[in-house]
């Protein structure tokens, strides 16, 4: 069944307008509520006649007909938004999100393609590592706005942790220095919730990549419906919910770790010793999350980019030029070395030993910041263990903190003045 969404006043296609978050004439400029506020929709919903007579599992691909130019549309079994590759008419294919296949939820696109054209060519300005001829080449003209199938999981977090802990303290005796080092046993058992844990549902999309797209924010997060999708490929998932639970589980045993953790304080180290973690699941709902990708060839090779469709926020696959690093460590280098001198001048310092720490400080500081901008390239990480934990619902259970045994190591003190 393909659905396309035709304007009441002058029949020209409606699609879902990021900005205005409504279904759109681009014609005629007539708007329609898409969410599920609205009222019996104005908008002509076009459906085909064929039946699933051209639906079978086995077929590689799908067949349904145009009903705007009448050409055959084909598809990949997968596809559930796409445009018809004649006249471009949007095309939403309902056969295959219904049922069991239909999305719980979706998070619409909140950013328009010429609004995420802008963003994606002011990032690549501003990456300082990448080679310029990348730069200039970005294509951000191929943007593809696509629909990312996700599983949102409820978590339930349970288990009990030992951690080691210790407080140190020195002082003087005679010639030596004494460091007493108290040891504690810590036990913690813990009751948490987490809610909505995002992992994505496509094959074909990188896990690291999407899951750096993250935070999306969810007071967004609408009931599903088709009108959504009008203007956008979308597509259906092909890992099911059972298939990706390992991943959000060994996020979620970390997320609980970080709980544990910054419930101990006031101590020097601390370190876990044994873990217990039971992670379930209460819930997974099949959610559709928005995405602007972008292609770039470099040296033969592809490099892909992903924007998150709600935030902005940019990932991606981004070529490091070798020479900007080279290039950006020395002019640290040079900078320090020059700060380095004046400082060895004006102190009456060996100016040669002066230029000489400048240098090394400057390819410290250098590599530092050029390590940093190298990752910041790739997209960071930003959610974490309190983005999705239900504060009102996750709590401590049990928990001691024991005194266990003290150490104690002496060093002697040296004395320069009498060697
Ligand atoms: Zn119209
Ligand atoms: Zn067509």
């Amino acid at each position: 069944m393909l659905i396309q969404f035709k304007c009441p006043d002058c029949g020209a296609d409606m699609t879902f307008d990021a900005q205005e978050g409504v279904l759109m004439c681009a014609s005629c400029g007539h708007k329609e509520q898409a969410d599920e506020l609205k009222q019996e929709p104005k908008y002509r919903e076009v459906q085909d006649s064929t039946e699933d007579s051209t639906y079978s599992s086995d077929s590689k691909e799908l067949q349904y007909q145009c009903q705007s130019c009448g050409a055959v549309i084909i598809t990949e079994p997968n596809t559930t938004a796409t445009s018809c590759s004649f006249c471009g008419s949007p095309v939403v294919l309902g056969d295959k999100l219904s049922g069991a296949l239909s999305p719980k939820y979706v998070v619409p696109f909140k950013i328009s393609k010429q609004n995420a054209e802008e963003t994606f060519r002011n990032w690549s300005k501003k990456l300082k590592l990448a080679p310029a001829d990348f730069k200039a080449d970005m294509k951000v003209k191929s943007l593809t706005g696509m629909y990312v199938p996700f599983w949102l999981y409820d978590l339930l977090g349970q288990g009990e942790a030992k951690l080691e802990a210790t407080k140190s303290s020195t002082h003087r005796e005679g010639e030596y220095e004494v460091t007493e080092t108290k040891h504690y046993e810590i036990y913690r058992q813990v009751d948490l919730t987490y809610n909505k844990v995002p992992a994505d549902a496509s094959k074909k999309m990188p896990d690291t990549l999407m899951d750096k797209l993250e935070p999306y924010e969810y007071n967004d997060l609408k009931k599903f419906d088709t009108p959504y999708l009008a203007g956008y490929v979308s597509e259906r998932y092909d890992r099911d919910y059972k298939e990706e639970f390992p991943r959000v589980e060994k996020r979620a045993e970390s997320y609980m770790d970080n709980y544990i953790r910054d419930t101990v304080k006031g101590y020097d180290t601390v370190s876990f010793s044994k873990r217990n973690y039971q992670v379930r699941q209460t819930d997974a709902s099949y959610t559709l999350f928005p995405v602007w990708m972008a292609y770039s060839m470099h040296n033969s090779e592809e490099h892909s980019f992903f924007m998150n469709g709600q935030t902005g926020k940019i990932v991606g696959d981004t070529p490091v030029s070798k020479g900007a690093c080279l290039a950006w460590t020395a002019l640290f280098a040079f900078i320090f070395a020059i700060i380095g001198g004046i400082i060895a001048a004006v102190t009456q310092g060996g100016a040669i030993s002066g230029v000489g720490i400048g240098l090394i400080v400057g390819v410290i500081i250098g590599l530092i910041v050029v390590s940093s901008w190298k990752s910041s390239m790739k997209g960071v990480m930003t959610a974490g263990s309190s983005t999705y934990l239900n504060t009102g619902q996750s709590k401590v259970l049990r928990q001691y903190d024991h005194y266990t045994h003290t150490t104690t190591s002496k060093r002697k003190i040296e004395n320069n003045n009498n060697n």
